[in-house]
C-alpha cells in the first residue's frame, strides 16, 4: 500500500508548445501506486484511514460499469484486508467487463441498482437497505469524491506547488470534480487551475467543484475553472482527432496516454496553447492521474 510519493515530475519538449512559448511539465501521479493510480489513491486513502478508525471492516463504494474507482477500491481493499461492496449502475451482465471482472477478483461484492434508483443512492431510502444486507460500512460515494477524498487531491497539489514553484497553471482531468476540488486548494492561491471536463454538456461541474470545496474546506478555494470544449463526444468516447493526438503524443514522447481522462485534458493544453487559457509565457503542469493498472 506504500506509495510512490511525491511522484516524479518532467519537463516535456515539444515544438508545438515552444512556438506558443509555452513550457510544460507532467505530474506522473499515475507511477504513485501501481494498483492505485494517481487520483484514485489519493481519495481513498483518507477515507480507508477513517474506515479503520471507525472501526468498519467494509467499505461501500458506488460506480459505473467501467468505473476506475471502482476497481481501485477494490485493488484497495486487497491489498489492507478490508471488505468492499461495488453497488453498480444499471443491470447486471455476464460475463463480467474487464473492469468489473478485476474488482471481482480483487474480492469485491458486486450489486446492481437500476438508473431510477441509483439516483437517489446518497439517500437514506437507498443507502439503509443496502446496511442491512451488509451490515454496517463506511460509504464512499461514487468516484470517491467526498471531504476525504478531496482533502487527500489537496495534498497532491500541495506536492506540486513544493515541486515546481514557479508555476502558472495546472490542468487537471475533471470527471466527478474531487481532484480539482482539492488541487485547487492546496496550489498557491496566484495560480491558475484549468478542469478539463471529459463528460457531455456545459457548466454543469462547477456547482459541484463548489459544493465539494466548500464540504471539504468550508467554502470556495483556489482560482480554478472547468473547460467544456474538449470532451471529444462525452465520457470514454473517442474521435479520429484525440487517437491522432494520442498516436503522435506516443510517437514524440514514448508515453501512452490514458484516453478516458488524461489525453482529453492533454489535448486540451495543446489545443488552446497560445490562447488567452493558456498564453505564450505560462509554465504549464499536466497532472498524468491515471491510467488504471489494467489498461
Ligand atoms: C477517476 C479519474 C479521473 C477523474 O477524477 P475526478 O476526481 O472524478 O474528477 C481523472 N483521471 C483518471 C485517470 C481517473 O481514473
Amino acid at each position: 500500500m506504500t506509495p510512490r510519493i511525491p511522484s516524479p515530475v518532467v519537463e516535456l519538449d515539444d515544438e508545438r508548445l515552444r512556438r506558443h512559448g509555452v513550457r510544460l511539465w507532467l505530474k506522473r501521479d499515475d507511477l504513485i501506486h501501481p494498483d492505485l493510480p494517481g487520483n484514485k489513491w489519493r481519495k481513498l486513502v483518507g477515507n480507508l484511514r477513517r474506515a479503520a478508525d471507525e472501526g468498519h471492516r467494509t467499505l461501500l463504494t458506488f460506480g459505473g460499469a467501467y468505473s476506475h474507482h471502482i476497481a481501485a477500491t477494490a485493488a484497495a481493499g486487497r491489498l489492507l484486508g478490508i471488505d468492499t461492496v461495488g453497488v453498480i449502475r444499471g443491470e447486471a451482465h455476464r460475463p463480467l467487463n474487464p473492469v468489473l471482472g478485476r474488482a471481482a477478483a480483487d474480492g469485491m461484492t458486486l450489486t446492481y441498482l437500476d438508473r431510477e434508483r441509483y439516483r437517489r443512492k446518497h439517500l437514506p431510502e437507498v443507502l439503509d437497505p443496502l446496511r442491512e444486507r451488509f451490515g454496517d460500512f463506511h460509504h464512499v460515494p461514487e468516484g470517491g469524491s467526498n471531504d476525504l477524498g478531496v482533502r487527500g487531491c489537496r495534498d497532491l497539489g500541495a506536492e506540486i506547488a513544493a515541486q515546481l514553484p514557479g508555476t502558472d497553471l495546472v490542468c487537471v482531468p475533471v470527471g466527478s470534480g474531487g481532484t480539482i476540488a482539492g488541487v485547487a486548494a492546496g496550489v498557491p492561491p496566484s495560480w491558475r487551475v484549468l478542469g478539463v471536463s471529459v463528460l457531455r454538456g456545459d457548466g454543469f461541474l462547477d456547482p459541484e467543484v463548489t459544493r465539494l470545496q466548500r464540504e471539504a474546506f468550508g467554502g470556495r478555494r483556489g482560482d480554478w475553472s472547468i473547460d467544456y470544449r474538449h470532451h471529444f463526444g462525452g465520457y470514454a468516447r473517442r474521435t479520429p482527432e484525440l487517437d491522432g493526438f494520442m498516436a503522435d503524443f506516443r510517437a514524440r514522447h514514448g508515453i501512452r496516454l490514458e484516453p478516458v481522462y488524461v489525453a482529453k485534458s492533454l489535448a486540451a493544453v495543446y489545443g488552446t496553447a497560445g490562447s488567452p487559457l493558456v498564453p505564450a509565457g505560462s509554465r504549464v503542469v499536466a497532472v498524468v492521474t491515471g491510467p488504471p493498472p489494467w489498461w
